[in-house]
């Protein structure tokens, strides 16, 4: 079993240090807001009173932040885990970054003696509570193989992408596809409001012809088809869209730096930025309907 130290203890964060702990791991946690730290004793943690402290006599260190600047400021700055950490120490960043930080920060804690790979996740706060995230990994094969038993131990799949940042990578491309279908399936359910062609015949028709995809079979965007989706109840996420949106601009950075076209990837982005506008950030993604119907 393992030391290991734990920053970002928020809604995904807390759990998966709790499965660490649960597993039989001996984990020091610690967050900027206080009581994340508390509500992580109470789960059978150590509180960390500082990055520093955290990171220090760990036999690795587990981030899970809100975006890249934070990344960078906590493993960076000079009170910051690299400074902190044992050169050997191996590093795990799971939060969702852009991929220029992700690169850039794996290469400042090689110059430390410190291999890290990036390990962003999908499953939301269900699989994070659960233990059955996916990881997407980034970092080189001797490193995916040591961090795999505590990659285990809080998720079900887990995918070695290659290099550093391609972990980040695979998670906007897999991201935007997402974005631009659910858009895809909410237009074709519109147009067929307006045809007069019923719900379930559509999704009847097109979950087994060559419209079939996840958006529209697993996280079918009207109620009816599939109980469990969020259009089933009222849109509550699920999957915000402000994560979406997140994701879809880290997508459209990375495709301007690397001169990829994504013009569907763009219009995506605009298309959810104006429903977080019009007050939609705490919607799931899957009620982009509504302003595509014209009454968001
Ligand atoms: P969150 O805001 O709930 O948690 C982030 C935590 O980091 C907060 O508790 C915050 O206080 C802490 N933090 C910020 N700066 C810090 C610092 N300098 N030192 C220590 N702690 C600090 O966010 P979350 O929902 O847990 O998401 C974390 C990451 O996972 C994000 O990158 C997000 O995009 C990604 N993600 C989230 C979900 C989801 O469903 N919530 C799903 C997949 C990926």
């Amino acid at each position: 079993m393992s030391a290991i130290g734990f920053i970002g203890l928020g809604n995904m964060g807390s759990h998966m240090a709790a499965n660490l702990v649960k597993a039989g791991h001996e984990v020091k946690g610690f967050d900027v807001v206080t009581s994340n730290v508390d509500a992580f004793v109470s789960a059978g943690g150590v509180a960390a009173s500082s990055i520093s402290e955290a990171s220090s006599s760990v036999d690795m260190v587990v981030t899970m932040l809100p975006a890249g600047k934070h990344v960078r400021e906590v493993y960076t700055s000079a009170e910051g885990i690299l400074a902190s950490a044992n050169p050997g120490t191996l590093l795990i960043d799971s939060s969702t970054i852009d991929v220029t930080s992700a690169r850039a920060v794996a290469e400042a804690a090689q110059k430390s003696g410190m291999q890290m790979i990036d390990a962003p996740v999908s499953g939301g706060v269900g699989g994070a509570e659960a233990g059955t995230l996916t990881f997407m990994v980034g970092g080189g094969d001797e490193t995916f193989e040591q961090a795999r038993p505590v990659l285990e131990a809080m998720g079900k799949n887990i995918f070695h992408a290659g290099g550093a940042g391609n972990g980040q990578a695979a998670k906007i491309c897999n991201n935007m596809i997402l974005g631009i279908s659910m858009i895809g399936v909410c237009e074709a359910f519109v147009l067929a409001e307006q045809l007069g062609l019923d719900h379930q015949k559509l999704f009847d028709i097109s979950s087994t012809a060559s419209g079939q995809c996840w958006s529209l079979t697993t996280y079918c965007p009207v109620p009816g088809p599939i109980p469990t989706t969020p259009a089933n109840n009222g849109y509550k996420p699920g999957f915000s869209v402000g994560m979406m949106l997140k994701d879809l601009k880290l997508a459209q950075d990375a495709a301007q730096a690397s001169n990829a076209a994504t013009p569907l990837g763009a219009q995506a982005a605009a298309v959810y930025a104006l429903f977080e506008a019009a007050g939609h950030a705490d919607t799931d993604f899957s009620g982009i309907i509504k302003l595509l119907r014209g009454n968001a």
